[in-house]
């Protein structure tokens, strides 16, 4: 959008702060309050299998607010502030590599009628608008599981083994991957996910989220 369109749509659709819900002017990140809460670094840790995983926030105070804003009150305009995130991270931790394909971790159907929405994926596309990698979806989600906060360490392993399936295996092939998601904890969700990626034959495979509650 030009600058000029976006100032109009924010004369009668005013953004906000993903982190605090202020409005905020146009362009803006964050609000100036929120804004001073960035931290220096960026997170870098793994997900299961050693698979790098990259993300601009820890999960706690009002990054961790914001992810569940985003994901479980329906703030999907929140997407584009935070894919921009990623995209600082991405564009740190895995400066040396190119990526051929962005992804996203995938929800069951029927979670996703439940939902509305893949937060992942918004966040996956709107990374592809900001750094021009194209977006496709290359995983499904074939079986349904328990959601993984509701479970403990050797469960949430268990849990997600076998429930990913790879789609357009012809483009997964020997191309280069950086799979999205809103947060890392165990890692066990996106080590799956990055297996099944690896198993169809992905060359390099690497995972950013927003928030990180893990640290390696
Ligand atoms: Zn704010």
């Amino acid at each position: 959008m030009s600058k000029f369109k976006k100032l109009v749509a924010a004369a009668f659709f005013p953004e906000h702060c993903p982190y605090c819900g202020d409005v905020v002017s146009v362009g803006k990140c964050a609000c100036e309050k929120c804004g001073r809460e960035f931290p220096e670094t960026i997170r870098e840790c793994s997900a299961v299998g050693g698979y790098l995983c990259t993300a601009p926030f820890s999960y706690t105070g009002i990054f961790a607010e914001s992810v569940k804003s985003f994901k479980f009150r329906g703030h999907r305009e929140y997407a584009e502030k935070l894919a921009e995130q990623i995209n600082r991270a991405v564009s740190e931790a895995y400066k040396d590599i190119s990526f051929d394909y962005i992804t996203c971790v995938p929800m069951h159907k029927n979670q996703l009628k439940e939902r509305g929405y893949n937060q992942s994926k918004l966040l996956g596309k709107k990374l592809s608008e900001i750094t021009d990698i194209p977006y496709r979806d290359l995983l499904i989600k074939h079986k349904e599981n328990l959601p993984q906060h509701t479970l403990s360490g050797l469960e949430k392993r268990d849990n997600v083994k076998g429930v990913y399936k790879a789609l357009n295996t012809d483009i997964i092939k020997g191309h280069n991957i950086l799979v999205i998601d809103d947060i890392i904890t165990t890692g066990h969700t996106l080590g799956e996910c990055c297996r099944i990626l690896r198993k169809a034959g992905a060359k390099k495979i690497c995972c950013a989220t927003v928030c990180a509650k893990i640290i390696t």
